[in-house]
């Protein structure tokens, strides 16, 4: 009863993510969640495969990162970054080069994963305008398929058709896009995939000021993983044509894909660096920025001076003592055995699926497992079909996908992979 009634308030007055007011999509009313469990209002429990959209790294309720939260908040839960420096974003700081590139230098603290991307775009920009003098080069590239984010210039770098082009008619700016590559990230590389940024490059260098794009995998544009040797190629062609390249490891970042962040597979560093989501192991919403030293300065010498940015909870420090602990706890455990682990337990339940007639793809890199079906998903009706099975998965496009929590056991991820095979397999044809 309560449960009803929360849904109807909920259905009549809340905007859900990418969901109708007229005939909104289905949702759970949560209780609480602990670990790896999700228990509803209505007394079911639902095993997490989602990770609350991929930060939830160490699963829900954590004692640590609790115990780290209460303890800040009894010191200050906020503070201006303006004119004061506090502790935990110092601290944050130290933890977040001791793992970073080794070329990253400075850190910019932003709201969160959109707002990040917002970040590196303008930092993109000044420091291009700098360097060149020419106001014109302050346009951006990336290939197809990838997705950074709902605010506007994040956007305007998000894939064309599959992205929020379309709704904003002209609004939005109008980058350069390359297709995506499709050498995969465990097969050979071709050569052609490059091929189209160098043409770019020799047309448009003067106007791009950088190369945007998730290093390894793309996420919620499609889930695809691509062959490290691109990041190396698109490295030498970002150099030679004076283009800054940035890597968006908002989604990739802290483990997920096996590496601490993606770059490490390539072993190719960016000049501009977003994190976020895992950053805060999904207590508060917060990201970064990393740049080097020289697109810092770069900024820091050209017409305005400074970095054109700086946002109210900037360096959040509740959000910042909870990131360190978060970091603590990943550098006290063996993760890439952690995720060595997952990744092959993960390759082995999803496998039946690779036999489905309705499946064109199955892949898995670290945590992330992806089922791909021949055409698109109904989210309300898979969704009701998981809640009924007790796991939690939230589908999109033609991708069934699992991203759970790293302490994620055995038995419960046996569950998560059978599940995603018994209901793909059930998917109407
Ligand atoms: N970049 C990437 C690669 C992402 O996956 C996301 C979120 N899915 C974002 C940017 C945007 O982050 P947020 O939702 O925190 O604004």
């Amino acid at each position: 009863m309560k449960s009803q009634v929360h849904d109807l308030w909920d259905r009549q007055h809340l905007w859900h993510p990418y969901t109708s007011t007229i005939n909104p999509l289905p949702t759970y009313c949560v209780q609480d969640a602990h670990g790896v469990e999700i228990s509803l209002v209505d007394g079911r429990k639902l095993i997490d495969g989602m990770s609350s959209w991929w930060c939830v790294i160490h699963g829900y309720n954590n004692p640590r990162l609790n115990a780290a939260a209460k303890a800040q908040i009894d010191r200050m839960s906020h503070v201006m970054f303006g004119g004061f420096t506090h502790e935990p974003a110092i601290e944050l700081g130290k933890r977040l080069l001791s793992v970073a590139p080794p070329s990253m230098y400075n850190i910019f603290y932003a709201d969160s994963g959109s707002v990040a991307v917002e970040v590196a775009m303008k930092m993109a920009i000044q420091a291009a305008i700098s360097v060149s003098g020419n106001h014109g080069k302050s346009n951006f590239a990336t290939i197809r398929s990838g997705y950074h984010g709902d605010t506007w210039n994040a956007m305007s770098v998000c894939d064309p058709v599959t992205g929020m082009h379309g709704a904003f008619g002209s609004a939005l700016p109008v980058r350069y896009f390359v297709p995506q590559p499709r050498s995969r990230f465990d097969g050979e590389w071709n050569a052609e995939d490059i091929a189209p940024v160098e043409q770019l490059f020799k047309e448009h260098a003067d106007d791009i000021a950088a190369f945007i794009l998730e290093p390894i995998v793309q996420g919620a544009g499609g889930m695809w993983f691509y062959h490290p040797e691109y990041l190396r190629q698109l490295r030498r062609l970002c150099d030679e044509y004076g283009i800054l390249l940035v890597f968006d490891e908002i989604a990739t970042g802290f483990w997920r894909t096996g590496k601490m962040f993606a770059w490490e597979h390539a072993g190719v560093e960016p000049d501009i660096m977003c994190i976020g989501k895992g950053l805060t192991a999904g207590y508060l919403t917060m990201s970064a920025v990393l740049t080097t030293r020289a697109v810092a300065d770069d900024i820091s010498r050209g017409e305005a001076g400074v970095l054109m940015h700086g946002p109210t909870f900037m360096a959040n420090p509740l959000a910042c003592a909870i990131a360190c602990e978060s970091f603590d706890m990943l550098a006290e455990q063996d993760m890439a055995s952690r995720l060595q682990h997952i990744e092959s337990r993960l390759r082995h339940g999803l496998a039946p699926a690779a036999a489905l007639d309705n499946v064109t793809d199955v892949r898995v890199i670290g945590s992330i497992g992806v089922v791909e079906v021949d055409r698109q998903v109904d989210v309300g009706e898979f969704q009701r079909r998981c809640v009924d099975a007790g796991v939690w998965i939230r589908p999109f496009g033609r991708n069934v996908y699992l991203m759970p929590p790293y302490i994620i056991n055995d038995e419960q991820l046996d569950v998560l992979t059978a599940a995603t095979v018994e209901l793909v397999k059930e998917l109407p044809r």
